[in-house]
């Protein structure tokens, strides 16, 4: 091989090899760029996967809190909260369908970020969830996506302004600022093709990414589950009877039942007894050993009345820690040997920690002591709140109406009033009043100390209530008119309730604002015994009562109120109140004017005879003051 040959294949070599080297350099950039794409797509689904793994620990927290069993509204909280920080979203609430006598409106039911709260409430002076919103006009949105179901827009104050119609421009632009966001996502929430509310978030993006707006569409679907499960469970917990906590029947079956049960009985004339039987010191148990001991005791009671089921048709929870037992066809005197075959085995049980738990029970007989149902359980109850005065652990049997001496009715009338806030006294005070009657033996002088207390709650520019001297100085007064026990006995509690309807200060002094005309405050005037038969109507044993109180401002030459009645149209309990009520009052400071002396007083009576009162009813009250009351 020549010089030139051995040069051309060596040349050919480092050809080769610069070839070989080049390409390897190729693929080596190559393999370079390669690495690169793929880190760089490494990182996104990295980044992708991440969002994604946070959407699925959001969703899981969402499953999480349906499956437990806080209450919907604190879920759908939680859930909007969720969006809100984690996700980047700014605010977002969501507004739930509502319907009542005006329409369909939509409700905020959820709503973060409290800060936004507080400024919506500078804004509309209201909660947002007391705003009533319009259902978007969906129309005026643009920007619908995801087949009409998702709408996205940069124009907040527009949606402002189609949920809030009366909401002027300027306002809904500033919201619409206040809410520092770029764009608004709304999602329909809906049940079988109804829609039922709506999701909205706010962002801080002008657009959102389509992985975005599918996780948006999976969140909203758990939205309308939790609504839609809460809703089902709410049905059918309307529609249950029996108590989750003891199984027994609950109230709403037991009302049904007595119902039907009053029926039959009457149909085949057999008597039917009702049990009420109310836990022992519940509280102490409560506050000594915690609230699940206190369940603990509740369902001790039930497991007895279940295992005392034989003669037993119905045995129901009525709430709380009270219970109901009906025995039908059974008389009083069996009914007596059941509840107390009831007490000795609530008596008989030892629960771990609480120790012993007792009961205190009342009895009353369907056609024995009432042929009404209300006022049988009202007697039931009563003979239950006897069994306590007397010491608890016992059963009281149901006195009839007629032989329930007055102070019974008159506490078991303040109790119903208190415990069942017919009055607008605030709750320290009504549970107070309350467990001071509950505990007193009847008879006893605190009936008039509660009544005085009572009434200075609501005029408490009177010196004293002066109850026990009005109820005296009025039956005193009944017995010179030959009134009946039974009338004076209503009388006696007309006294302590007559006043009652000052409890309600009437709508229209809260409201008129220029001068009040003689119409208004004749009407005024008249409330308090308009408020006084809304009080005492649903009170059944005290019905009687109410004609006497509504009467008390009557005067005898009928230049009273409400209904100018005149003489003798006017009973005599109520003639008796207006005398007693005037008296007591000259005695005391007002206001207006200072106390005078019994003399002055007397007088002054003595001087309103034929116009307020009669002669005779005068001149017997002025000799009662001066003979027989000192
Ligand atoms: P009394 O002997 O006069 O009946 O006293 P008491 O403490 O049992 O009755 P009171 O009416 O003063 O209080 C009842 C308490 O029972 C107040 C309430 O918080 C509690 N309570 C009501 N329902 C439940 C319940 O379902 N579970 C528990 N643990 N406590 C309840
Ligand atoms: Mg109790």
């Amino acid at each position: 091989m020549g010089f030139f040959d051995s040069l051309k294949n060596f040349k050919n070599q480092i050809d080769h090899i610069e070839s070989s080297v080049y390409s390897g350099k190729q693929s080596l950039l190559e393999l370079y760029e390669r690495n690169a794409r793929l880190e760089a797509e490494i990182a996104l689904r990295t980044k992708e996967l991440d969002t994604a793994n946070r959407q699925m620990l959001t969703l899981q927290h969402i499953w999480d809190m349906m499956n437990s069993s806080k209450p919907l509204s604190s879920v759908l909280n939680a859930t909007v909260r969720s969006l809100q920080g984690e996700l980047g979203y700014l605010h977002s609430c969501i507004a739930k369908r509502l319907v009542d006598s005006e329409g369909d409106y939509l409700q905020v039911v959820a709503c973060s970020g409290e800060l936004f709260k507080g400024k919506m409430l500078n804004f509309f002076s209201c909660e947002p969830s007391d705003l009533r919103l319009k259902f978007p006009n969906i129309e005026d949105l643009p920007g619908a996506i995801d087949g009409n179901k998702i709408y996205q827009s940069k124009e907040i104050s527009n949606l402002i302004k189609s949920v809030l119609p009366n909401v002027s421009n300027e306002i809904a632009d500033a919201v619409a600022t206040e809410t520092k966001a770029k764009s608004f996502i709304l999602i329909p929430l809906s049940y079988k093709n109804s829609h039922f509310g709506s999701l909205v978030v706010f962002s801080t993006r002008e657009s959102a990414t389509e992985n975005e707006l599918n996780f948006l569409a999976l969140f909203a679907k758990q939205i309308e589950l939790a609504i839609t499960i809460a809703d089902l469970f709410q049905a059918v917990k309307e529609q249950a009877i029996t108590d989750g906590m003891t199984g027994l029947y609950n109230r709403r079956y037991f009302e049904e039942y007595i119902k039907k049960e009053a029926v039959r009985a009457g149909r085949q004339n057999q008597k039917f007894t009702v049990i009420g039987i109310d836990l022992d010191h519940l509280k102490k148990i409560n506050d000594l050993y915690g609230h699940n001991y206190g369940d603990i005791a509740i369902k001790a009671i039930a497991e007895v009345l279940k295992s005392n089921g034989r003669s037993i048709d119905v045995a129901a929870r009525m709430g709380g820690e009270e219970f109901n037992v009906i025995l039908p066809g059974v008389d009083s005197s069996g009914g007596l040997v059941v509840a107390e075959r009831i007490r000795k085995s609530i008596e008989s049980v030892t629960l771990e920690r609480i120790g012993k738990i007792t009961a205190s029970l009342g009895v009353a007989t369907y056609m024995e002591h009432s042929e009404d149902i209300d006022e049988l359980l009202e007697l039931v109850d009563h003979a239950m709140y006897e069994s306590k005065r007397n010491g608890r652990n016992r059963v009281t049997l149901a006195k009839p109406v007629s032989e329930t001496s007055w102070q019974e009715v008159a506490i078991d009338t303040f109790v119903d009033i208190l415990s069942k806030h017919r009055i607008p006294l605030d709750v320290k005070t009504s549970k107070y009043l309350t467990k001071k009657l509950q505990e007193m033996n009847i008879n006893n002088e605190m009936l008039y100390q509660v009544s005085d207390e009572l009434i200075k709650t609501y005029n408490p520019d009177h010196s004293s209530g002066g109850t026990k001297q009005k109820v005296q100085l009025a039956s005193l007064l009944a017995k010179r008119f030959d009134l009946p026990k039974e009338s004076i006995d209503k009388l006696k509690i007309a006294v302590l309730l007559y006043d009652i309807g000052n409890t309600m200060v009437p709508k229209e002094i809260l409201e008129k604002k220029e001068p009040l005309t003689d119409e208004d405050r004749k009407s005024i005037k008249q409330h308090p015994l308009i408020a006084a038969r809304e009080i005492l109507e649903p009170i059944s044993t005290i019905v009687d009562v109410i004609p006497i109180i509504e009467k008390h401002h009557e005067n005898w030459n009928g230049t009273g109120y409400p209904n100018n009645l005149s003489g003798d149209s006017i009973p005599i309990e109520s003639q008796i109140i207006l005398i007693v009520d005037s008296y007591c009052a000259l005695l005391e400071n007002r206001p207006y004017r200072p106390a005078v002396s019994k003399e002055e007083a007397l007088n002054t009576i003595m001087d309103d005879v034929n116009n307020k009162w009669s002669d005779k009813l005068a001149n017997e009250f002025v000799s009662i003051v001066q003979n027989e009351f000192d």
